[in-house]
């Protein structure tokens, strides 16, 4: 049912263009010029026009050691752009916008260290993977004072500066790509120009740098695409003064993934604060928490992966802790801090026996266990009985039942991953406090967002799916934007134009949304029913969404959606465990009784959002909680309103190989990426416009010199009417707007052309 990747949709509804792309390609047989050869593999190579006949052209390559002809099916090339387009820093100033002129572009810069291109609105930025010189100063204060203006993320974060000092208007940068491309380094950077620009005093500032610090000892691990993975989604909010000095800053996280505090993958590791806390921590600390070597505990040596090349995890710990110095957590709060995660490796240690015939357990009576309670502040006993037994009225103190292994697995492994998310939530809310921002400040601010992006594996699973959808409503909010945009600049410069198709993601959002029946609905309900199973989850999907073209259902538990940025497998498994998220109250009241200051506050944390949730959620007979996907998604647009009252900037990132290393670069998946993220969308809707735009004088400038004697003038408006005219562009081709001339793209090529045989 999948509908196929259709052509790209304008092409169809608009033949003009075609046609203007026809008349290009006869021009350029005739001219013998350079075309793009799509290869049987599907990659493209370079060659040049020799001789035509019929539908066929023969082409040689332009292969430097062998010289070879070929004969290539006219559906096969398309127009290369002229030498002089060779890497130019802005993809809409390529005069042929197809798709191997666009990728050749990005591989020519990159292979010169020029990891920085714009495609119109957007700052692409193709990870370099080795320290590059252009993150200095010097490079701060040339954008500072407007001396360079090539692409960068520091020219993004100065736009973004002067919009919001210009229009007094929040800002916001918005950072997207895979795992591995670059968006946490990118975002500092941004975060850097910021600080250098806004800076005042000192403290703020050193305080916001250093906060990327605990977040990513807290939220980061090693993952098989990236070995210091953000594994949240974060909201950097900077705020400045009228005069435009920085005020404070204020942190919002998303969706930290809790399952790998118990559960690792092989090869990968769990947050990089367990190993720096065993290798780093002073020997008075490590007798206090009885911590042993992280090769000791079971939710770390899982994956058979304790350390990454060539990072030394005990100096990690030693910059965290100056690091948490400085956005103030107080030494007592930090021992806290270290106290819940030694609890977290302890309680990983804890294992139980079948005790009797009916498979009632008992909790091992060892090391693991006594640690574990003297460091949550309760007795062993107390915490045998929490994860051994279930109370049949949860609310006395009576009546327990004893659990099964399986069930005594989950409750411990449910408290490890509670006390972790607390804790990361909790100090979260602690940097905000330090970094809060003057009450007094009526200032604008500049919100950077890092969100884990889009991510497809064999099997995809119920955090891909929260992922994958918060990217597609970012890309709703991108393709809303652009769209716009484009639009404004035609309006505003008085150009006449008919609405370019493009294409949107609406669909699949309302998949996802859209009631009374959509993926996130019918999640919920599912997850409502006791019975309820991921079979019987998955069967309820394909009955009621299998008519929708963006969906589909697959063997046993699997289904497919069909995303803006590619087809996804989802396996139920998990599905609705996950989303019920169901911490029972016997182990957040248990919590509450315990010793160790920050349990209790956890727990209290809980109720209050329950609280929240209840408020939030709409009749349904209410389950206790809210679900995860309720309240992801709530919590999503929230984001998007607050985005939507901001100026947007966009940055793509992009991972120019698999491997993490320099100098490589993958085509096939950079060609993946740019796809995904609508890069060439952006690109091909713009050449159904007119993507070439130069003011009167830039365009009289380049090409006047060409007019014969009688056609001179003097002002830049008549000679560019001169130029066109004397050159037979063709009327359809351009428009003159107040300020500029907007061209067709091709345009500028002939002339370029032209200018090069004077
Ligand atoms: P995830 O979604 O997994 O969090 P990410 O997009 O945030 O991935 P980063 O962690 O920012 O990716 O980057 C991955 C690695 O790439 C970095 O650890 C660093 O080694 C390298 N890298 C990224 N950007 C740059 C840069 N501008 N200069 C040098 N190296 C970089
Ligand atoms: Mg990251």
């Amino acid at each position: 049912k999948m509908m196929m990747d259709a052509d790209s949709p304008y092409l169809a509804s608009s033949g003009k263009i075609r046609e203007l792309e026809d008349d290009n390609i006869s021009y350029i047989i005739k001219k013998k010029l350079c075309v793009w050869c799509r290869q049987p593999s599907g990659l493209w190579e370079l060659g040049t026009i020799q001789s035509t006949s019929g539908e066929e052209a023969s082409v040689s390559l332009s292969d430097e050691l062998l010289l070879q002809v070929i004969n290539v099916a006219r559906s096969e090339f398309v127009p290369a752009n002229p030498k002089i387009f060779e890497g130019v820093d802005d993809l809409m100033k390529l005069c042929y916008l197809n798709e191997p002129s666009v990728l050749h572009n990005i591989k020519f810069r990159h292979s010169q260290d020029m990891i920085y291109t714009k495609a119109g609105p957007v700052l692409i930025a193709v990870n370099p993977f080795k320290d590059l010189q252009i993150f200095g100063n010097d490079r701060i204060s040339a954008y500072k004072q407007k001396f360079t203006n090539s692409p960068h993320v520091f020219a993004v974060a100065d736009e973004a500066f002067t919009e919001m000092m210009r229009d007094e208007a929040n800002q916001s940068i918005i950072i997207s790509g895979e795992s591995g491309s670059g968006k946490t380094e990118t975002a500092k950077i941004a975060m850097q120009y910021l600080v250098a620009v806004g800076g005042s005093n000192r403290g703020t500032e050193e305080k916001i740098l250093q906060t990327n610090h605990v977040l990513e000892a807290f939220g980061n691990a090693k993952t098989s695409r990236n070995e210091n993975s953000s594994r949240f989604g974060k909201l950097i909010e900077i705020h400045f003064s009228t005069m435009g000095k920085i005020h404070g800053a204020k942190v919002q996280t998303f969706l930290i993934e809790k399952s790998r505090v118990v559960q690792l993958a092989s090869g990968e590791r769990s947050y990089h604060i367990f190993y720096q806390l065993c290798a780093g921590s002073s020997f008075g600390l490590k007798e206090r928490l009885n911590l042993r070597a992280a090769s000791y505990y079971k939710y770390l040596n899982q994956s058979e992966c304790l350390m990454i090349d060539g990072i030394d995890d005990a100096k990690k710990f030693h910059q965290l802790m100056k690091a948490l110095d400085i956005v103030q957590i107080c030494k007592e709060d930090q021992e806290l801090i270290f106290k819940v995660l030694a609890a977290i490796l302890w309680l990983g240690n804890i294992s139980f026996k079948v005790a009797d015939s009916e498979n009632d357990i008992e909790v091992l009576d060892d090391e693991a266990v006594t640690s574990a309670a003297r460091l949550m502040g309760c007795s062993s006993q107390a915490l045998k009985a929490a994860l051994s037994t279930k109370k049949i009225q949860p609310e006395k103190d009576t009546n327990a039942k004893k659990l099964i292994l399986q069930q005594a697995i989950q409750t411990r492994d449910e408290i490890a991953k509670f006390m972790y998310e607390n804790l990361f939530n909790w100090i979260v809310d602690q940097i905000n406090k330090s970094l809060q921002v003057g009450k007094r400040c009526t200032g604008k601010s500049i919100n950077i967002l890092d969100i884990t992006g889009f991510e497809s594996f064999q099997k995809s699973s119920f955090e891909q799916f929260c992922i994958n959808y918060a990217n597609e409503r970012l890309q709703h909010h991108l393709n809303r934007h652009l769209f716009k945009q484009e639009q404004e600049d035609y309006e505003s410069d008085g150009i006449e134009w008919t609405k370019i198709y493009f294409k949107d993601n609406q669909e699949c959002l309302d998949l996802f949304e859209r009631k009374p029946h959509s993926l996130l609905t019918l999640l919920d309900e599912e997850s409502n029913l006791p019975k309820a199973s991921d079979l019987t989850f998955a069967n309820k999907l394909k009955q009621h969404l299998s008519t929708n073209p963006y969906f589909k259902g697959e063997r046993g538990r699997a289904f497919s959606v069909r995303h803006y940025e590619g087809e996804v497998l989802y396996d139920t498994n998990g599905f609705l465990e996950k989303n019920r998220d169901f911490m029972p109250s016997d182990s957040v009241q248990f919590l509450a009784s315990c010793k160790c200051e920050l349990l209790p506050l956890f727990s209290k944390m809980f109720d209050q959002s329950l609280k929240c949730s209840n408020s939030f959620s709409t009749g349904a007979v209410d389950s206790q909680e809210q679900s995860v996907c309720k309240k992801f998604k709530g919590q999503l647009f929230n984001l998007i309103d607050q985005l939507e009252c901001t100026t947007p900037h966009f940055i793509r990132c992009i991972r120019p190989n698999a491997k993490q290393l320099p100098d490589i670069y993958d085509e096939d998946l950079v060609l993946q990426q740019l796809k995904c993220s609508g890069i060439l969308e952006v690109v091909r809707t713009s050449r159904a416009g007119y993507p070439t735009r130069m003011t009167h004088q830039e365009f009289s400038t380049r090409y006047g010199f060409m007019l014969s004697e009688a056609n001179k003038y003097q002002d830049p408006l008549s000679t560019s009417v001169a130029i066109l005219q004397q050159f037979n562009i063709p009327s359809e081709m351009y428009q003159f707007g107040y300020t500029k001339l907007y061209l067709r793209a091709g345009q500028t090529g002939s002339l370029e052309l032209k200018r090069k045989q004077v």
